[in-house]
């Protein structure tokens, strides 16, 4: 299978200017959008033509639209597989805003529900039909669709069918039987995991025949991306959520019980904000999905399960207050911010602690799991690999986006990115770093290299703690060396050493630190040392982006807009950006349209909001209010 090079990318965006005038009616029409994204103009006029293909886009690329828009042009009913119910269930909301005529047939309906759905289908009144791989093989739907000659079938989240991916799911196999089913039809598989293998697996395990493979950009330049070293992750998860006052923001933790403990911290400094995890009973969870879609809360802290079955475009915010296990998974996490394309900013809480803990854990799973010895260490390796990966990321005093690019087998240009925290020069080097790093080394001498970071630093900072009373360690040269940081901050420093390889530690429930030879060269003064300053990530500069995405608009006018939304959406009960997303809102809060000619001319407005919003919107932007119930 052939993967296109940067060139014909370029080419692919340059392309996207000459949309076959069929598209672009139905373009305007129905989404009020009037120029498609780099690729998706070539997976529609793929899908017109009846020819397989693979499509490749990082989250938030837009990869729905390229199986959206096809069936609308020649009024034909199209099949999309989607791994979860509450992705399909979004993707029918925010399309019937729209009045696209779609549905999904899952698990959660009644069988009067799905007999109405099934007779809409004979009747030929859809264009998208949603459903689940079990749904589609094992309830006679087959039969239906071939009886109503469905023509194309998009499969989303096609990763899942892969064992290579990181979301392997074995339902996914069994959508091999749709090219036996179906050999007139073509197969359109959407991912947003890029590896080779998992490509060439997906094309393999689905039967395409000679596909288009069309791989987008990885590169989001409306994200900024921040590392941070983690010193105090309640005070900077406070911190970094001030700058996102009344915005959408996800937090995401490692454990339950963390998510719960920091949710509740930040309620009681008055945000509004719950916790989300696989451990909530259905009732909860989907109350928490619902106020965030409602915008009733703005902050769910979450571990990453969460996330695969929300949506909301205009997310400003993705903490991560511990290090994800990969650079895959941190790349899906972080694309769920700014899908409006919008900037948003994406920081990571790091501490190579995390490297540790995740570590142990992976080798106990193993080592619990039914897998032989041989199968143990093969898994062992392979994710020890990938957590490696997202440790360098974290540590790089590096571009951010270079450097996520290039992971993704893209090459990025060289030149700041405006974008991340290096690139805007964000974190301070320690005076004296090299003086400092010798005091602690020494200080791991002088213990006789048998104590773990915390005591150390108890040491450094010259804490009277028992240990440090029975070892008689008060009455080293080393105690108090550091009395000027707080321990929080001691322990940065010894974990930023380690990172940098100044300075080792064991393996092991209770790591011990040890010298190396470069702790020895640093110790000599022949080798110098650069430690970033322990901050607490709050001196973040404002980004180009963002100053751009809020040039001219009237924020007051923005504010006022997004009340009326929430309203709507309560109203509806439908998430309130499937009514008309943060992007749309400040188009107008920055356009002012004065009549409904140049509020359609407005991106994101289409014949159906303007016949459905168009006058309330009117008023808003003519500082009247609205009647009630609009
Ligand atoms: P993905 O499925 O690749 O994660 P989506 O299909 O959800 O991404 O699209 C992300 C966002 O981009 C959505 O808010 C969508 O409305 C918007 N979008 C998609 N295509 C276009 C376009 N051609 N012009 C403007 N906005 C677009
Ligand atoms: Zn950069």
């Amino acid at each position: 299978m052939r993967v296109p090079g940067p060139a014909e990318i370029d080419a692919a965006g340059q392309a996207a200017a000459a949309l076959d005038p069929r598209v672009a009616e139905v373009l305007r029409r129905w989404w009020g959008f009037e120029t498609l994204r780099p690729l998706q103009a070539e997976a529609i006029q793929t899908a017109l033509a009846g020819r397989d293909s693979l499509v490749v886009m990082p989250t938030g690329g837009g990869k729905s639209l390229c199986y959206q828009l096809p069936p609308l042009v020649g009024e034909s009913t199209d099949v999309v597989i989607s791994p979860l119910v509450a992705l399909m269930k979004d993707q029918v909301d925010s399309l019937e805003a729209i009045g696209y005529p779609a549905a999904a047939l899952h698990s959660g309906l009644s069988a009067e529900e799905r007999s109405a759905i099934r007779g809409r289908l004979r009747a030929g009144e859809l264009r998208l039909l949603f459903t689940a791989p079990e749904r589609l093989v094992n309830s006679g739907l087959l039969d239906t669709l071939a009886e109503v000659g469905v023509k194309r079938f998009a499969i989303d989240e096609a990763h899942c069918i892969s064992q290579w991916g990181h979301d392997f799911r074995p339902e996914y196999r069994q959508l091999a039987l749709l090219r036996e089913r179906f050999p007139q039809a073509s197969l359109h598989a959407f991912t947003a995991t890029a590896t080779p293998r998992v490509r060439d697996d997906i094309a393999g395990q689905l039967g395409l025949r000679d596909p288009a493979v069309l791989v987008g950009t990885f590169d989001r330049p409306n994200l900024v991306y921040r590392v941070v070293p983690r010193t105090d992750r309640v005070a900077q998860t406070l911190a970094i959520l001030g700058r996102h006052q009344g915005e959408a923001s996800i937090v995401y933790c490692v454990s339950r019980r963390e998510t719960e403990q920091l949710a509740a911290k930040l309620a009681a400094e008055g945000l509004l904000a719950r916790p989300y995890h696989a451990g909530l009973d259905t009732k909860e969870r989907h109350r928490t999905q619902d106020a965030f879609a409602k915008e009733t809360i703005d902050v769910v802290v979450a571990t990453v399960a969460f996330g695969m079955g929300i949506d909301r475009s205009d997310v400003r915010l993705v903490l991560h207050t511990a290090l994800p296990k990969s650079l895959e998974a941190y790349q899906q996490e972080t694309g769920r911010a700014g899908r409006d394309g919008l900037a948003a900013e994406c920081v990571l809480l790091y501490s190579s602690a995390d490297v540790f803990q995740w570590e142990a854990l992976v080798r106990k799973c193993a080592a619990e799991s039914e897998l032989d010895e041989e199968e143990q260490e093969r898994l062992v390796a392979s994710q020890v690999q990938h957590l490696h990966a997202m440790r360098r990321y974290a540590q790089a005093a590096r571009c951010r986006h270079a450097a996520l690019s290039e992971y993704f087998g893209q090459s990025y240009p060289a030149k700041p990115c405006e974008a991340c925290d290096v690139c805007l020069g964000e974190g301070e080097s320690l005076p004296d770093s090299t003086v400092t790093a010798q005091k602690i080394l020494s200080c791991v001498a002088r213990v006789d290299q048998r104590f773990g970071v915390r005591h150390v630093c108890e040491v450094l900072r010259g804490a009277k703690t028992d240990a440090v009373v029975r070892n008689g360690h008060d009455r080293l040269s080393t105690y108090g060396l550091l009395s000027q940081f707080d321990q929080r901050a001691a322990e940065n420093l010894v974990h930023q050493l380690l990172d940098q390889e100044l300075l080792a530690r064991t393996p092991g429930d209770r790591p011990v630190v040890r010298l190396n030879e470069r702790s020895w060269e640093v110790m000599r003064g022949e080798r110098g040392v650069v430690l970033l300053e322990p901050q607490t990530g709050s001196k973040a500069k404002v980004t180009k982006a963002e100053a751009d995405d809020w040039q001219g608009v009237d924020r007051d006018l923005f504010e006022r807009l997004r009340r009326w939304r929430r309203r709507v959406a309560e109203a509806r009960g439908k998430p309130a950006w499937t009514i008309l997303d943060d992007k749309a809102l400040r188009i107008i809060a920055r356009e002012k349209p004065a009549s409904p000619a140049a509020l359609l001319r407005c991106k994101g407005i289409g014949e159906k909001r303007l016949a459905d919003f168009g006058p309330a919107i009117l008023d808003l932007v003519a500082g009247r209010e609205p009647p009630a119930g609009d």
